[in-house]
């Protein structure tokens, strides 16, 4: 899912060496989760890349390698949205705007798709204590909705337990996001050393897991039963 930085050496024949922005080239499709509808697809490029020269590291040693920009389109015909893609000779080093975890907000209310896309933007952003936060901001949500009371959220998910029907390890999941999103939101971190990329992706799978137990099954069920033949 993420994009990590990658550098190669210049490659000469086919590039000035002034740098700056050189002859056109054509590159293959990419594999983007797109920011626009979410969906995967793979995107082409809208006419030739644009190839230039820049500095970068490689073992130490400052090299110009080459980098190609291209802008590409998303192939879902209810989309074609278009993104902006810089790639070194051996794979993508920037998407912008950046790639968005998917999730489904069928059967959520209104401020809970709003909580978890804004988790998913924080995330594709690289705010990454951000998106625990609104983890953590989405679990208070869910007590609120189900009238799970306390003075603390601590207290509130306790209540919650005897609200709602959900396997137990994701009222474990809960705890986790919790504690998550409050080293995410204080300065002394207490439970987490860090919160990165795959914590904030995790906390955000686990989100999904919960709303999907907690409100997309029973809707997924009644449209099954819905097309049951009458009796
Ligand atoms: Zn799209």
């Amino acid at each position: 899912m993420n994009v990590s930085p990658r550098f190669v050496p210049n490659e000469p024949n086919v590039f000035r060496a002034d740098g700056g922005f050189s002859q056109d080239a054509s590159r293959l499709p990419v594999s983007i989760r797109c920011p626009h509808c979410r969906e995967l697809g793979s995107f082409n490029a809208i006419g030739a890349a644009k190839a230039f020269n820049k500095p970068g590291k490689v073992g130490g040693n400052t090299v110009i390698g080459t980098y190609f920009a291209t802008i590409r389109v998303c192939p879902n015909l209810k989309c074609f949205g278009l993104v902006f893609v810089i790639e070194a000779g051996n794979g993508v080093v920037e998407i912008e705007p950046p790639q968005l975890l998917d999730f489904n907000p069928d059967g959520l209310s209104p401020r809970l798709q709003q909580t978890l896309k804004e988790a998913v933007a924080c995330h594709a952003a690289g705010a990454y204590r951000a998106a625990a936060m609104m983890v953590r901001r989405l679990l208070e949500e869910i007590c609120d909705e189900n009238k799970a009371a306390g003075a603390n959220l601590h207290q509130r998910l306790a209540s919650l337990r005897s609200a709602i029907v959900l396997p137990e390890p994701l009222f474990e999941a809960m705890n986790e996001l919790k504690a998550l999103g409050n080293d995410a939101a204080h300065i002394e971190a207490k439970v987490y050393d860090n919160i990165g990329a795959d914590e904030a992706e995790d906390s955000i799978e686990l989100a999904k897991e919960i709303v999907k137990a907690l409100y997309q099954l029973k809707g997924l069920i009644a449209r099954l039963q819905a097309r049951k033949a009458a009796p």
